[in-house]
């Protein structure tokens, strides 16, 4: 087993969470991992790859890395599934899939996280067809609370999957997840500015006339950027360069030189929006979906009903101009597949997701504290993996099966080995 032997600092992507864990545990298999579960330090917090803003992974006791347990371990060229170590890096998974000749119906922004962590807090791409990633759960294998491992099949077990599909680290530690994938396939994506006012109207359409769509919209803009991905039968084509981080720049050098002419930001960059060429190319699934993202950001985001969304998309581009004009960072808007997955954001209900996002370096406290309430009106439910203020009182009212979901995780953990102070308070336990 590799570990760091004395307290060691460790801290999230974006440096907004920071703890000093006792022991950081990597075990090599599942004799070991069960032996860190008996008898680290608690609390046993399971790291993937630290890209959840919200402290999820912070304990003061053992953090514990399941990157060993990586890798994909077989597949089923019929059913389309594939068994992988819940610790594989999504970045390797897609090469891994794709080689086997199948692919992820879906995918977020980015390739970085692990899929135990995508697992965790309901990570999800676009599409009101298409699920999270936890809908392609069939089988988990885990460590419980007192390191035993157990293994639970939607076949057999179909309510101990959707009660453990999102899990936040506080069900056990997984090992394998068991996948249902789709063949492999091919993208094609699209990309052109279109004005708010065309994208408030529209947008319903907008979003449900393709297989995947979504908006960035641009602060100070009047426009946002509208993608769109559909299954394509050609060839791959050239994939244009990536021009996300150069934007970004742009957009923080706008903001910061023209904060006293607010009038001439909005003029430059809305002019300079309505004159980008569209984007059209096909690549392989994972070339189409995912992005680099180098500059560091924090990032708060609701998942509300999806006939909420144009409204809310509305107020918030109004209140951001009027009294935010330091954000220059895109607002991000998907759709999500409902699903019956107990603590998933999507539990039973189609969805329209907003993100908003503050550069790093910058206290994002004010800004989020203002946006929060547009998404509590709705009847948002938070994505678990990014900052919001919400506790247990406030996820019960949210979350109708909510009650059932912590008899299923005591059953798993009985002496609370997994709970971290931010977990008692996010899920109501008591300590
Ligand atoms: C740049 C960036 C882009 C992002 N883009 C998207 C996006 O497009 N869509 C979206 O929905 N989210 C997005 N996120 C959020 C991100 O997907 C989630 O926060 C995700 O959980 C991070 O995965 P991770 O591997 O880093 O897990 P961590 O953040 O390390 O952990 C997340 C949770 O999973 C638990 N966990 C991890 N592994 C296991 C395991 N093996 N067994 C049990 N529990 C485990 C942890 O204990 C924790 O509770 C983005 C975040 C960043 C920083």
């Amino acid at each position: 087993m590799r570990e760091t032997a004395a307290a060691s600092n460790w801290s999230n992507w974006s440096g907004n969470v920071r703890a000093t864990p006792r022991r950081i545990a990597r075990p090599a298999d599942e004799a070991e991992l069960g032996d860190v579960i008996r008898s680290a330090p608690g609390p046993v917090r399971i790291v993937g790859s630290g890209h959840s803003f919200t402290p999820l992974v912070a304990s003061e006791g053992t953090i514990l890395d399941l990157g060993g347990f990586s890798g994909l371990k077989a597949h089923d060229s019929e059913r389309m599934t594939a068994i992988v170590g819940a610790g594989t890096p999504l970045g390797q998974l897609t090469h891994l899939l794709d080689s086997a000749g199948q692919g992820l119906p879906n995918m977020g922004d980015i390739d970085r996280q692990t899929i135990g962590g995508a697992l965790g807090t309901a990570t999800h791409g676009s599409g009101l067809g298409l699920g999270a990633y936890h809908t392609q759960l069939l089988k988990v294998r885990l460590a419980d609370g007192r390191g035993q491992i157990r293994e639970f099949s939607a076949d057999t077990q179909g309510e101990m999957i959707q009660a453990i599909g999102v899990n936040l680290g506080a069900f056990g530690a997984m090992t394998e997840v068991t996948l249902q994938n789709m063949a492999s396939y091919r993208l094609r994506r699209r990309r052109r500015a279109l004005p708010l006012a065309e994208v408030l109207q529209d947008f319903d359409t907008l979003l449900k006339s393709h297989r995947s769509a979504e908006f960035f919209f641009i602060p100070f803009s009047s426009h946002a950027l509208h993608l769109t991905y559909d299954i394509a039968e050609g060839p791959v084509s050239t994939h244009p360069p990536e021009q996300d981080e150069d934007g970004l720049k742009t957009l923080k050098m706008l903001r910061t030189a023209l904060k006293r002419l607010p009038w001439l930001r909005r003029r430059l960059i809305g002019s300079a929006l309505a004159k980008v060429e569209p984007e059209d190319f096909v690549d392989v699934w994972f070339g189409a979906y995912v992005s680099e993202r180098r500059t560091r950001f924090n990032e708060m985001e609701y998942h509300l009903p999806f006939e909420a969304g144009a409204k809310a998309l509305g107020e918030i581009v109004t209140l951001m101009e009027r009294a935010f004009p330091e954000v220059y960072f895109p607002l991000e808007i998907r759709s999500v597949r409902a699903d019956e997955t107990w603590l998933s954001p999507f539990y039973r209900r189609e969805t329209c997701s907003i993100a908003v996002h503050h550069d790093a370096a910058e206290d994002p406290t004010a800004f989020f504290r203002a946006v929060e309430p547009i998404f509590r009106r709705c009847d948002g439910r938070p994505h678990w993996g990014k900052m919001h203020s919400l506790t247990a009182q406030d996820f019960a009212a949210l979350y109708p099966r909510f009650k059932d979901a912590m008899e299923v995780r005591r059953d798993i953990d009985p002496e609370n080995r997994f709970i971290s102070p931010y977990l008692a308070k996010i899920l109501g336990v008591e300590t």
